[in-house]
Order: structure tokens, then C-alpha cells, then sequence
């Protein structure tokens, strides 16, 4: 059977707007990338080495009882491993652990909770936001997405991505002549938010936001991290709320999705929603994903706020 896909998709002018937060880790691809940390061995009472997967920090980084931050080194020592190379010619350990993990699942492990959702709003065209506790700069998450889109999309998948891809330029920003893929794929992933919250560029930003300057210098250390992707969060509404503005797209339905497999940032990010961004953004609906639980293949909603009811979210 072959299918037409059409050169611009106008259907999309129909279409509720649903954008998408994506932690990467867990929760859009298993990642062979490890944690360095030590761990208090109970037979000796030691502190020792210990290579974590990202998928026991999430569970073991609030026990500081039995797990801590390498002595010599501290955290940036434990996420050696979730940083660019100081060097451009080295190669890039993101983009090789993103390479590795899309071919497991190509080989036909089973994909991270978000991993189908990630890869339908692609194909829709859909804007998302990452947001990482990784410390990259945005064009190494940007590159990576597009190795997400070369592997784990087929061909078809990829125009049907590319007509919808027309059919918002069209749409919203009244484009008649388009660019060629690669120009039209540029704009897209330009539209999209990467946010590494242990990059340099992300933690100054933050500092220099007067609110959330307030926020860090009483924030534990624990806290922290959640905060970052608070940050982040509040970003990525603002771009959604200034790009919808713009293109007169307020007036429909929107709704925001956050997925993550770490309880905590889920728990922080969900009373985030509820006591400031669902009160700043009325119109916005706000769906929190919690992909801890493996067994579920979208995960668990765990929080709804705003007013919109959409079917299908
Ligand atoms: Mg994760």
C-alpha cells in the first residue's frame, strides 16, 4: 500500500495545541551514560566507588546516608559524563550514548516511557522543550534530537513530519514558498527549547533572573536541581505563551505536558504548576507525567491543572 502524504499538511489549522516537556534520561531513551558516586559499604562501614545508571540516581540521590558525591571532585566529578568535552575534537559522549541507546531499541529493547509520545510530536510537528539535569549546551541536545529523528523515525514518518512542518508555516506564519527540508527542519528544532540545567549558560541565566536569584540562595542543595527544571519550565510556558500570542493561537485550547522518571521532580514540579504557573497562564491546562513505573508504557498522570478538558491528553 503507498500512501500520499501531501507536500503541506493543512490540517493542521484544526488541530488543539499541545506542546511537550521531555526529560531525556529514562524517560525518552535509556541511556548507558553513568553517574560516578561513592557508596557506603555496610560490612566495612567504607565509602567506595560506584558507577550508578541514571535510573538508580533518580531513586538514590536523596539517600545521602548510603550515597555521596565522589570526596575529591564533588558533583561535577559524579556528572563528568553528562558534560560536552572541554575540546571539540573530542567526540561527544551524548551523542554516542544517544547513537547506542537508539540502537538497542532498534534491536528491540523495550523504549523509555516517552520514547513513542517524543517520537509522535515530532511526526506532528509538535514544538517540546527538553529539560535535562545534563549539563550540554542546547546544540548538542539539538543534535542529538536529530539523531532521534534520522533512526528512530522512517522515512514516511519523516514526510508526514516535514508536510505538517509546512502546514504550521503556512498556517501561522503565512509562508508560501518553503525553504528545503533541511531549511524547514532548522526552523522547527529552532522553535524547540533545550535546556541542560547544569550547563554554564543555563546556571547563569538563572542567576541573573531576578526571582529565581531570590529562590537559589534559600534553595538546599537538594532542591536545587528541581528548581533548575522550574526554571526551565517557566521558560519554555513563556516562549509557548509569547509564540501563541503572536500568531493569534490564544484564543484555542492549550495544553502543556511534562514528563519525568524522577519522583521528585515530578512531586516539585507538579506544586510548581499548581501554585504559580496554572494561576499565571489561566488559559493554559497543564498535565504532569510521572514514567517511573516501567511497566506502564505512557506512564502515570499525576497532575491536571487549568480549566481545558481536551480529549486524548
Ligand atoms: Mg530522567
Amino acid at each position: 500500500m503507498t500512501r500520499h502524504v501531501p507536500y503541506i499538511n493543512e490540517e493542521v489549522s484544526s488541530r488543539d495545541f499541545k506542546y511537550y516537556i521531555f526529560d531525556w534520561d529514562d524517560n525518552i531513551l535509556h541511556m548507558p551514560t553513568k553517574i560516578l558516586m561513592e557508596h557506603l559499604d555496610p560490612d566495612t562501614g567504607l565509602w567506595m566507588p560506584v558507577e550508578v545508571s541514571t535510573s538508580t540516581f533518580a531513586l538514590v540521590r536523596s539517600d545521602s546516608a548510603h550515597y555521596r558525591a565522589p570526596t575529591a571532585g564533588g558533583w561535577d566529578a559524579a556528572f563528568r559524563n553528562f558534560a560536552d568535552p572541554q575540546n571539540d575534537s573530542e567526540p561527544n559522549r551524548f551523542l554516542e550514548d544517544t547513537m547506542t541507546a537508539l540502537a538497542r531499541v532498534a534491536e528491540g529493547e523495550k523504549p523509555s516511557p516517552s520514547y513513542n509520545t517524543f517520537k509522535k510530536t515530532l511526526v506532528d510537528g509538535r514544538i517540546f522543550a527538553i529539560v535535562t539535569a545534563r549539563g550540554h549546551a542546547p546544540a548538542t541536545i539539538e543534535k542529538a534530537v536529530r539523531l532521534f529523528i534520522e533512526n528512530a523515525l522512517t522515512p514516511l514518518e519523516r514526510e508526514i513530519m516535514m508536510s505538517n512542518l509546512r502546514g504550521y508555516r503556512k498556517w501561522l506564519d503565512k509562508v508560501e514558498v518553503f525553504g528545503s527540508d533541511e531549511e524547514e527542519l532548522d526552523y522547527y528544532l529552532g522553535m524547540c527549547r533545550y535546556s541542560a540545567v547544569t550547563y554554564e549558560g543555563f546556571r547563569r541565566r538563572m542567576a541573573n533572573d531576578p526571582i529565581y536569584r531570590e529562590k537559589l540562595a534559600t534553595a538546599t542543595m537538594a532542591s536545587k536541581p528541581e528548581l533548575a527544571k522550574e526554571f526551565a519550565i517557566r521558560d519554555f510556558v513563556e516562549h509557548v505563551f509569547h509564540m501563541l500570542r503572536r500568531t493569534g493561537g490564544l484564543s484555542r485550547s492549550v495544553a502543556i505536558g511534562f514528563s519525568d522518571d524522577d519522583k521528585g521532580n515530578v512531586a516539585s514540579v507538579s506544586n510548581y504548576i499548581k501554585a504559580e504557573l496554572s494561576r499565571r497562564f489561566d488559559g493554559i491546562k497543564f498535565v504532569v507525567y510521572d514514567t517511573s513505573d516501567k511497566t506502564l508504557s505512557k506512564g502515570r498522570k499525576v497532575c491536571v491543572s487549568g480549566q481545558m478538558n481536551l480529549p486524548g491528553f
